[in-house]
């Protein structure tokens, strides 16, 4: 791990105003090439373009005429996202890629090959207002939400890099920058475009988005009967140990956070994850265990338990693997599944919470 330098300090800073092509919809594209008075099937042969082939420059689009291509390069920006650094694992299975956003802002996105899967962690905001005192991401602060075309484009740049070795996207997890429910209609609209099974059709059930615990928010979601997969962010059963770590706990305490994921399972029939990061005498102790195992009881829920990734602003220590093992044992002794997630991508920075927006390795 070396030195920090921020994105700004190195990168000449550059706004562009064009709008971004993938902030637009197929139905956008249909009212917008009927104004310009283009027949109705190019609309279609844009999107192809773009969710099917995966064409990222205008001058791609070669069954467009000229004139409409240079017209759509006039007046979108194609180039949503600038990788400027690229760093892979010393196994080489993960890669993480920091990209510079149409307004010198940066965000980071990771790549994860395991097996035969290929998922993907991206980010839905520069920096994050929740403020959890163990996440790179919460310590740097609120910086902006992102557009649906910037979470789409994360999707896209990868899909790109897999298809050159004949691979696919396989999952996407929204576990990057940001959370994701204080952007709720970017992130969504996001992943309805990735979704249109006439362009990128990236199945709903193979999206999941972790919530750090925004009750509106969960009750929203579960209320719009979603295929997407449900993980929300819990690292401890008590609200004084709770908001001690995550300030959004003082909103919405440890309880409500439980009543809206009850519900949740209760209108979708789905399970909810519950994720806990493993802090030594922190979180991890049998006490901890117990209560969450009591409150969980009854719930289709599994907790993905993952010691603590380091981050510079946090002092805190991951529990030992004997520790994790017996929070575990006591979870399941007490009927509630847990998975002891391993840490990946660690000395690169793009395990959980590492995120940020800076050259950070
Ligand atoms: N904002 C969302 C999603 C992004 S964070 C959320 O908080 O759920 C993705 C996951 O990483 C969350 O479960 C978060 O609590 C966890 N996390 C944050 N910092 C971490 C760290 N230092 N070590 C392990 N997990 C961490
Ligand atoms: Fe934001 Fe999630 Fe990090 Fe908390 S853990 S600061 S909600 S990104």
């Amino acid at each position: 791990m070396g030195e920090t330098l921020t994105v700004r300090d190195k990168i000449p800073f550059t706004m562009s105003l064009q709008p971004l092509i993938y902030d637009l919809d197929l139905l956008d594209f249909v009212a917008l090439l009927d104004k310009w008075g283009e027949p109705a099937y190019r609309a279609r042969q844009v999107w192809q373009g773009l969710y099917c082939r995966l064409w990222q420059n205008p001058a791609d689009f070669t069954n467009l005429p000229t004139a409409l291509r240079l017209r759509l390069s006039e007046q979108f920006d194609f180039n949503v996202l600038q990788p400027l650094k690229t760093l892979t694992s010393s196994d080489g299975q993960t890669v993480k890629t920091l990209f510079r956003l149409h307004d010198g802002q940066a965000i980071e996105a990771v790549l994860m090959r395991y097996e035969r899967r290929q998922t993907l962690c991206i980010s839905t905001q520069v920096g994050c207002a929740m403020g959890c005192t163990f996440c790179a991401t919460g310590q740097m602060g609120f910086k902006r939400h992102l557009s649906s075309g910037e979470i789409v484009a994360q999707v896209l740049y990868y899909a790109r890099l897999l298809q050159a070795e004949n691979k696919n996207v396989t999952n996407v997890v929204v576990m990057g920058m940001g959370e994701p429910f204080h952007n709720y209609d970017n992130t969504m609209a996001a992943i309805d475009r990735l979704n249109d099974s006439d362009g990128f059709n990236f199945g709903a059930r193979r999206f999941t988005i972790s919530t750090v615990g925004l009750v509106p928010l969960i009750r929203r979601f579960a209320n719009e009967k979603r295929q997407v997969n449900l993980a929300v962010s819990l690292h401890a059963a008590d609200d004084a140990l709770r908001s001690s770590m995550m300030p959004v706990n003082k909103a919405y305490p440890v309880d409500e956070v439980l009543a809206a994921c009850r519900d949740y399972v209760r209108r979708t029939g789905r399970r909810v994850s519950f994720e806990w990061a493993l802090i030594h005498e922190v979180n991890d102790t049998p006490e901890q265990a117990g209560l969450l195992a009591e409150k969980l009881q009854g719930l289709l829920c599994h907790v993905n338990a993952i010691p603590l990734n380091p981050t510079v602003g946090y002092t805190g220590q991951p529990s030992s693997r004997e520790r994790a093992v017996r929070f575990k044992a006591i979870l399941e002794a007490a009927g509630i599944p847990c998975t002891i997630r391993l840490r990946r991508g660690i000395d690169i920075r793009a395990g959980c919470g590492q995120l940020v927006s800076v050259f950070s390795v």
